[in-house]
Parts: C-alpha cells; sequence; structure tokens
C-alpha cells in the first residue's frame, strides 16, 4: 500500500452511483467532505438552474467533475495532492491557483468553504466566487454553521441580491444566490493577490490568506530553528531538503546559512509565498509544488539527493487528524537521505513518530517543551 496509490471515496448512499478516487493527504478522503457531500445532494435536484459554463472553486478529489461530466466544469484546486488525484482520474479542465488569481465569467459556481485554512481564506474564496459569477448567473455555497457559514452567507446574499438557505443537516448549511445586483464592491473585482509579510529572524516571510504561520513563525517551528541553532553542524553547501515548507521559515533560515534548498510544499498558496520569502530575504532556493516527494525529479530506492532534511510536518487534512502524510514524510526523509545524513523533526509531544522514525534512523535525544519535541534522527 504505497502513499501514492488511489483508492475509491467513500460516498454517501444518495450519491453511490458515482465514482470518485482519493486518497491520503488530500480533504475529502477517505470520506467525501461532509458539506461538500450535501451540495451534490442538493445539486441532484438542483432547486436553481445549473448552467454552462460551471466553476467548482473547492474541487478536492473532484466530485462535482465526476457529476457534471457532460457540462465539462472547470476544477480548482490549490492542493497539489488533489491536484494529482485530478488528474489521476482524467477529468478534463482542471486549474491550479487560488481564488483571486481567476478570471472569467460562469453561469454556476460551487464553492465548500475551506474552513480549515482560516477566515482569510475562506473571505478570498466568498468574494472570488461573486466576482466569477456572471449577471443572472447563481453560486451553491455550502458549509458549517459552527465554522462562521452565517457570516459568509448574509454577506454574499447582500451582494449577490437574492440567496437562500436550501438545506440543512445538522450543523451543514447548502445557500443558492443569483446574481442579480449590478453594483459591486471595487475590491471583489481585482483578481490580484495580496502579499503580506512579516520579519523573523533576519528574514522577511511572505503570507497569503490559507498559509501555514501566516500570522507569525509557529512555535514549533521556533523550537526547531533554536534548537538547530545550537546544535546543527555547519551546513554550508550542503543540500538540504524541508518538508511541507509552508511560508518558507525553514527552508529561507537554511538557505541564510548558506545551504542549498530544495523546499516542498502541497498548497500553491505556500509555493508562491516560499518563492516570495527567498526574493525578498535576498536568498536562493528552489520551491516544488509537491505531494510529498511528488514532485522530486527520482524518489526511488536508491537516490540519497540530500545532505539534511528538514520539516514540521502537519498532522490535519482539512478537519481530520491523520498520520500518513507525517508518515510519508518521514519515509521520504530516509529515501533521499544517504547512510548518517540527518533527519530533523518538530512535532507535539503526543504524536506517535518514534516508532515510525525509528524504522530507518538512529534516534538520538533532541529537546522538547510541554508542547512540542525536535526528534534527531541519524540515517542507518
Ligand atoms: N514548514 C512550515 C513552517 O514551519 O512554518 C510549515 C509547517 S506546517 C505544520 C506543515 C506544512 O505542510 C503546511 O504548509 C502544509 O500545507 C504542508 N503539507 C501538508 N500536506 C502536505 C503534503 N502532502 N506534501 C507537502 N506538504 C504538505
Amino acid at each position: 500500500m504505497a502513499y501514492s496509490d488511489l483508492y475509491p471515496v467513500r460516498l454517501p448512499p444518495a450519491l453511490e452511483s458515482l465514482t470518485l478516487m482519493g486518497k491520503a493527504g488530500v480533504r475529502g478522503f477517505p470520506r467525501l467532505e461532509p458539506a461538500q457531500a450535501l451540495l451534490m445532494e442538493v445539486l441532484q435536484n438542483p432547486p436553481l438552474p445549473l448552467e454552462r459554463p460551471l466553476l467548482d472553486l473547492t474541487a478536492l478529489s473532484g466530485i462535482s467533475g465526476a457529476m457534471f461530466s457532460d457540462m465539462e466544469p472547470t476544477l480548482v484546486e490549490r492542493s497539489k495532492a488533489a491536484l494529482n488525484v485530478l488528474d489521476a482520474q482524467g477529468f478534463g479542465n482542471i486549474t491550479r491557483g487560488l481564488p483571486p488569481q481567476l478570471k472569467g465569467e460562469y453561469s454556476t459556481v460551487l464553492v465548500t468553504l475551506p474552513a480549515e485554512r482560516g477566515n482569510d481564506a475562506v473571505d478570498e474564496v466568498v468574494r472570488a466566487a461573486f466576482r466569477l459569477t456572471k449577471m443572472g448567473g447563481t453560486c451553491y455555497l455550502a458549509g458549517d454553521k459552527d465554522r462562521g457559514f452565517e457570516r459568509y452567507f448574509k454577506w454574499a446574499r447582500e451582494h449577490f441580491g437574492e440567496g437562500e438557505i436550501l438545506e440543512r443537516h445538522k450543523g451543514l448549511r447548502v445557500a443558492g444566490f443569483r446574481k442579480t445586483r449590478a453594483e459591486v464592491l471595487e475590491q471583489t473585482l481585482e483578481p490580484t493577490l495580496k502579499f503580506g509579510e512579516y520579519e523573523f529572524a533576519d528574514l522577511k516571510i511572505a503570507t497569503l490568506p490559507g498559509v501555514f504561520s501566516g500570522k507569525g513563525v509557529d512555535a514549533a517551528t521556533k523550537l526547531l530553528l533554536e534548537f538547530l541553532g545550537e546544535h546543527l553542524p555547519a551546513i554550508e553547501g550542503q543540500r538540504v531538503l524541508d518538508i511541507g515548507a509552508g511560508a518558507g521559515v525553514i527552508g529561507a533560515w537554511a538557505a541564510s546559512r548558506g545551504a542549498k534548498v530544495t523546499m516542498l510544499e502541497d498548497d500553491w498558496g505556500g509555493v508562491l509565498c516560499s518563492e516570495r520569502t527567498l526574493e525578498r530575504s535576498g536568498l536562493n532556493g528552489e520551491v516544488l509544488h509537491s505531494d510529498a516527494g511528488s514532485a522530486l525529479p527520482s524518489s526511488g530506492p536508491s537516490s540519497a539527493q540530500f545532505d539534511t532534511v528538514l520539516s514540521n510536518p502537519p498532522f490535519h487534512v482539512g478537519g481530520d487528524l491523520i498520520l500518513e502524510v507525517a508518515e510519508e514524510f518521514i519515509a521520504l526523509a530516509a529515501r533521499v537521505l544517504p547512510g548518517g545524513g540527518n533527519f530533523y523533526l518538530v512535532a507535539n509531544v503526543f504524536l506517535p513518530y518514534e516508532p515510525l522514525l525509528e524504522r530507518s534512523f538512529k534516534l538520538s535525544s533532541g529537546v522538547r517543551n510541554r508542547s512540542f519535541k525536535v526528534l534527531c534522527g541519524q540515517k542507518r
């Protein structure tokens, strides 16, 4: 059972006639994201017209592509793991990108609110949905009332002109809107990315809505870098891999110490931030949009390509706690390091990574506080 293998996504009874594939690391796997499932159930008998062109701003594994294949929907995703799954299923119009970058006019726009990416990212996708819906067109939003749905619903109804809640199931909601108002806020019409920035050490860290550590450096990352500052052997000229780079904090830190850095990041927003962090900090490095090592040129069994690997792995996908992605990061570190190569990882203290590391690494003592631990492994 390889990390990159695809498996059928568990669908609710009403959608069981469809086939949808997914994989570990994709939001909405192994079970279809509940809000997206409710949206698809509503769209089986759409109360408002479903017309082409159709845009799904949060495609995930591509359920709208499977349901509306005859309408050739445009499927938008920012996660590389999800994009790989969409590609493998042969869906036609797949767009890698962030909502503010998208252009065009669509008769029907679908959104499952990405609450786990934070309010700014949800705001951005709702504004984009409004901007991308043409006059007279329809937009559907699905989300959770405990994660701000009401607020986005009110904003959308005011801007679109007409809107109502179409379905409620437990905390989940699906709403439909028709764009009837001509006047719009100027800012909702601008298809541009607005980067933020903060300073950390001598680095300038770029931020975008939905990218990890948007408001400041993560406490776990800080602990890792403090530890590395004291204990990491010189890395000047060494090849260093940062897996799950986010806004590029760890990779840029290594680059500022003279390492040749490669960063891997699943989220397209994170890739753009990492590139900008390097540029704004006057550093060089390579940033790859990658589901774990999927974008590395060759990550076969004997492909030692790096001297040191650093990571603060994720343990959530959507709202769910999962270990598969971190497990793959550890397996990847073992594949790309030669014997004796060092892997430094930081994690919440409750995460059971030690047995996974011990398969390929000799562990030595790192550091821990009440919340986090730094684990050091030397490749056997
Ligand atoms: N290294 C950054 C830092 O320390 O600020 C980010 C750490 S954050 C805990 C984990 C990062 O891993 C997130 O940016 C997330 O988007 C990324 N990620 C999640 N799944 C991934 C995957 N399958 N492949 C690569 N990166 C992934």
